[in-house]
């Protein structure tokens, strides 16, 4: 039976993951500091610990598994990336992890190793178009990232790219550009935009307002988890290395992402645009590269993930007011 190791499983992507490889027959170790928030993990092992400690890292990586997926990193939304007073913590966190994880897999001679890198990692110069945004892959030198977790997704892919070239292993890094679905972080400050809009939208009655963080006219890309899914494991197991986007190229404004979201719900919402981080005017993914290399790209439309995700945050929000009344 093959085996994998996710790092970072009790997370969005890393819970959905384990999921999927249950389901294509490894046996799966997941490792986290915490167990997955909205359901019960697929995992036939699941090791609560934290991955910035060597000693844990050696115990927990105890064979050669044929497939790791280093997923854990200090996230968040741009609540917690952009206002810099969790700079230092960002930087210091997900470098001691991947250090700690790459370092030990090879010394256990693990070959196979997935590195999940972020668009955060492009030059905030190439995205101040809304329309022409730049993120083609080579795009991302001259270096110029707009937050420190960016510089540490660059430093963290060079790192995985400098194993693979001075100690052979098959390493694979890609970019992943707004990933969202179900079961991922919803409130409470570190959720991405469709889940915020979605919740927004949940807990407004038809007529209401919702506050919109920036102008509403800011453009990004978003991918529903089973193609971010479908891209990781293609690219694992490819002999391609990467970096490599991992996203959608249907970009859309954040006002036509709520007038999405309100026409999914059947609601007539109204736009507050409000001050808040909002980070680059402009990202979507560019799929040349990947199409390329590996002879497949997302192509599923926007509007057919968004539904699930908002049935799901949907049923969060009222499950909340019931618990209430
Ligand atoms: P997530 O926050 O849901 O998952 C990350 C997990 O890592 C969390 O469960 C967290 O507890 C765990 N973790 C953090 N520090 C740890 C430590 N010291 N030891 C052990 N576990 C630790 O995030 P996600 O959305 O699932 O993202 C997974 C990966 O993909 C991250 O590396 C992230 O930077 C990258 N990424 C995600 C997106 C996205 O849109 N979700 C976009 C670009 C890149």
């Amino acid at each position: 039976m093959k085996t994998a190791l996710v790092c970072g499983a009790g997370g969005f992507i890393g819970g959905h993951l384990v999921r999927r490889l249950k389901q294509e027959g490894f046996w799966v170790r997941g490792i986290d500091l915490k167990f997955p928030e909205y359901a019960e993990t697929h995992a036939d092992d699941f090791a609560i610990g934290d991955l910035r400690d060597g000693y844990f890292c050696r115990a927990v990586i105890d064979r050669r598994f044929d497939e790791v997926y280093q997923l854990a990193a200090d996230m968040g939304g741009a609540g917690y990336i952009f206002t810099g007073e969790n700079d230092a913590t960002i930087m210091h966190n997900s470098a001691t992890i991947n250090l700690n994880v790459l370092d030990t897999c090879h010394k256990r001679s693990v070959r196979t190793l997935f590195y999940s890198s972020s668009a955060c990692a492009y030059p905030a110069y190439n995205q101040e178009d809304p329309d022409n945004p730049r993120c083609s892959e080579d795009s991302a030198y001259p270096a110029a990232p707009d937050s420190e977790y960016g510089w540490e997704k660059l430093f963290s892919e060079r790192l995985f790219l400098a194993y693979r070239r001075n100690h052979g292993m098959q390493t694979h890094v890609a970019r992943y550009h707004n990933i969202f679905g179900p079961l991922g972080t919803w409130q409470g400050g570190r959720e991405k935009a469709p889940a915020a809009i979605c919740r927004k939208v949940a807990a407004a009655r038809s007529g209401d307002a919702i506050d919109i963080w920036g102008d509403g006219r800011q453009t990004r890309s978003f991918l529903y988890i089973d193609e971010c899914l479908e891209g990781t494991t293609r690219l694992l197991r490819s002999n391609f290395a990467g970096p490599v986007n991992i996203g959608s190229e249907e970009m859309v404004t954040i006002d036509q992402l709520v007038d999405l979201v309100a026409d999914i719900a059947g609601k007539r919402i109204d736009k507050r645009h409000i001050t808040g981080p909002t980070g680059v005017r402009g990202r979507n993914s560019d799929n040349r590269l990947i199409r390329d290399r590996l002879g497949w790209a997302p192509s599923a439309p926007l509007r057919r993930g968004l539904e699930h995700t908002y049935a799901w945050i949907d049923a969060q929000v009222h499950a909340n007011d019931r618990l209430a009344a």
